[in-house]
């Protein structure tokens, strides 16, 4: 989850004197990175995945399942293990890479090298996933696994619930009532963060999910098992006194959020201004990535009414004090923040023409002085926004030793700032003395149990974005319905009940919309397409449609059916009759999530039509045909409901299953065909079986 840097760190109380320090060469080291790389061009496309682990230790006598703090011991064994690999294999195949993360029983996993833009990497994807489950599983101890899933049911109950056990009355980073200081990992810059977080704030984090009602709910809920009485910390008083509430489960520490586990991917783009096109046409995908891949229903031992971790993470880091947010008038600090740290984007910062200032409609409390920098520079007014809208935070960790850097040479105060901005997109900046260029990451999804689905996830958004850019695809609304998109796919079921605002009309007069492909023997692919533009659809979104054309996809035609994806897009060209368009508010509706993602009519394809159109420029093999055939079929029928999200399966699991522990869940898998497709051959493709 960031930079690990190595040294003494400082306390709030002093840490806080360095913040505008940091904060002024953080940005002298943005602006360097600026000038030497804003013209870079044509890097290819390159991205990667991240999967979180949690590793648990199975106690099979007493039939239990605990979190194993076990993540030094695992990730040396795992280095000297890929270091091996690499010795042997040389260059050619370059093994994966395992990364620590906050909580002590957690294990991060990346391919050791980036998948590149070829189709043929589509499939090492799943088996590259696989091959990481089962190293990571082959140097744990026979009883223990690594499993997927985003939130441990367990963690925080009281008694046992980690190996080796810890008491919690001893927690003194996060003062909880519930978890041991050992949940975190020991790197000093996890301890610090979670200190830091609560003294900035001046007082522990709170988090209260509202739990699940039903017929065994007792009403009004008042936690058994929270020990309102206990004063071992002077914070202990704020559960009785109004942060723990009725019909509630109460969280009071870090490691309840950053202990969850999610699917990341990072992408590289074109140049700077691709990297900003993707990044904004990705903001209305985070809501319904989230809601689809939903899998975290149970905390502290309880069934919770909502099914996604991304609030709790949110309240796990809010380090904002009360001026801040706004429940007190503001004294000491400088602006009322109306969000978290972690949360989602409030800013589209593409200078597309489809771009319309009107989307920008959230609050954006920006370092003033950091823009006028930045502007006087010669950095445009969105990108400006979005750098000095993160540098309203201040640095939580700061190590002694790192406090004075060349910033010509570093880019660590940047990525202080920038790396605990944890929001559903992150833009990147490359790094310094690297290849690499400018980059996306896309956050908002939670760990899939199966390295099936997670592929599945990875791929569909890797094809996705391949769709929008060559496409020209506009998908912008209200960046404030995004956020209320955010708040809808938290909710319990929200694939099937909830219904998320999106675009009626995605297509611009430069898209070209493929409805039928036609090979011919030469191998030339021709492609009839129906146009429509925004002036040419209809408001109440049944949309209309030009008539057929044959076009150019996406610049030139007739075109060869390609091996790899393309990177490099040509910007959108404006339409001709000018930029007026309509009324925003005429812009966008409600829909199903089925809608979205399978279409409506032929208003819109739905997002697995423009992935189907996309594909259909590729040169597709069979195996391969078949493999994301089997990806997209797992993500239409999450959104049709036929097949369960993790989250309503393990409600149902739960509910149904009194005696429900883990060992049974993570076998049980396999046949679960309310949660996986009958095709699913799982892991008897595992290297291990
Ligand atoms: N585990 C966090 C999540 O579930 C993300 C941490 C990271 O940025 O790597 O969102
Ligand atoms: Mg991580």
């Amino acid at each position: 989850m960031g930079l690990l840097s190595l040294g003494t760190p400082l306390h709030w109380d002093q840490a806080k004197h360095y913040a505008e320090h940091v904060r002024y060469h953080g940005i002298s080291q943005f602006l360097n990175t600026w000038d030497r790389l804003k013209d870079r061009q044509g890097d290819e496309l390159l991205w990667g995945d991240e999967v979180e682990y949690m590793v648990i230790q199975l106690d099979t006598d007493n039939k239990d399942a605990v979190l194993s703090l076990c993540q030094t011991e695992v990730l040396a064994k795992l280095q000297a293990l890929t270091d091996d690999m690499n010795t042997k294999t040389g260059s050619s195949a370059v093994p994966p890479v395992f990364h620590p993360e906050y909580g002590r029983y957690m294990l991060e996993s990346t391919p050791g090298a980036p998948y590149s833009g070829s189709v043929h990497d589509l499939l090492l994807v799943e088996s590259n996933m696989r091959l990481r489950r089962h190293l990571a599983r082959s140097n744990l101890k026979p009883d223990q696994i690594p499993i997927t899933l985003t939130s441990f049911p367990r963690m925080g109950v009281p008694g046992k619930f980690t190996e080796p056990y810890y008491d919690p009355t001893e927690a003194v980073s996060s003062h909880s009532l519930f978890l041991p200081e050992q949940i975190t990992n020991p790197h000093a810059r996890f301890p610090t963060l979670t200190a830091n977080i609560r003294r900035r704030r001046k007082s522990k984090v709170a988090i209260n999910l509202p739990i699940f009602i039903d017929n065994r709910t007792p009403r009004p809920f008042i936690d058994p098992t929270t020990p309102w009485h206990r004063d071992v910390f002077p914070e202990d008083a704020e559960a009785r006194n109004g942060a723990a509430l009725i019909d509630h489960i109460y969280m009071d520490a870090m490691g309840f959020g950053m202990g969850c586990c999610c699917l990341q991917l990072t992408f590289q783009c074109c140049n700077i201004d691709q990297s900003r096109r993707m990044y904004d046409a990705l903001i209305p995908i985070g809501p319904i990535m989230l809601a689809l891949t939903a899998a975290s229903p149970l905390w502290r031992g309880y069934i919770a009414d909502v099914d996604c971790r991304w609030n709790v993470i949110a309240g796990s880091v809010d380090d904002r004090t009360e001026e801040e947010r706004g429940l007190k008038p503001l004294k000491e600090n400088r602006m009322q923040i109306p969000k978290s740290r972690y949360d989602s984007v409030d800013l589209y910062i593409s200078e597309t023409w489809m771009n319309r200032p009107e989307y920008n409609d959230n609050p954006l409390p920006i370092d003033q002085s950091l823009y006028d920098r930045m502007r006087k520079h010669g950095i445009d007014d969105l990108l400006s926004k979005h750098i000095a809208h993160m540098f309203i935070r201040d640095p939580i960790v700061i190590f002694s030793e790192l406090i004075d850097q060349d910033d010509t040479k570093s880019t660590d105060h940047f990525e202080n700032i920038q790396s605990t901005n944890w929001q559903t997109l992150r833009f990147k900046p490359p790094p310094p003395n690297s290849p690499i260029g400018w980059r996306v990451e896309f956050r908002s999804m939670e760990v899939q149990m199966t390295d099936f689905e997670n592929a599945a996830f990875a791929v569909f958004i890797v094809l996705l974005s391949r769709a929008i850019m060559s496409m020209n695809i506009n998908l912008y609304i209200p960046i404030s319905k995004v956020d209320e998109n955010m708040r809808r796919a938290q909710q319990r079921d929200a694939v099937n009940q909830a219904k998320f605002y999106f675009r009626r009309e995605v297509f611009t007069p430069a898209s070209s919309r493929a409805t039928s492909g036609a090979t011919t023997p030469n191998g030339v692919t021709t492609f009839s397409y129906a146009s429509s533009t925004i002036s040419g659809a209809s408001p109440n979104g049944n949309g209309t449609t030009n008539g057929l054309h044959h076009l150019a996809y996406p610049n030139g035609c007739p075109r060869r059916k390609q091996r790899v994806m393309e990177n490099c897009f040509p910007p959108p060209p404006p339409p001709d009759d000018g930029l007026a368009g309509k009324d925003v508010s005429e812009e966008y509706a409600e829909y199903t999530m089925n809608e979205i993602i399978s279409g409506r009519g032929d208003a819109f394809p739905g997002l697995i039509g423009l992935v189907e159109a996309y594909l259909d420029t590729l040169d597709l093999n069979d195996s391969e045909q078949r493999r994301i055939t089997s990806y997209l079929n797992l993500i239409r029928r999450r959104a049709n409901g036929s097949l369960k999200t993790a989250a309503a399966w393990t409600r149902d699991f739960v509910r149904s299953h009194p005696s429900y522990n883990l060992i049974r869940s993570e076998r049980g898998v396999r046949r679960a065909p309310d949660l996986l497709p009958e095709d699913y051959t799982g892991s008897n493709e595992d290297p291990s079986s």
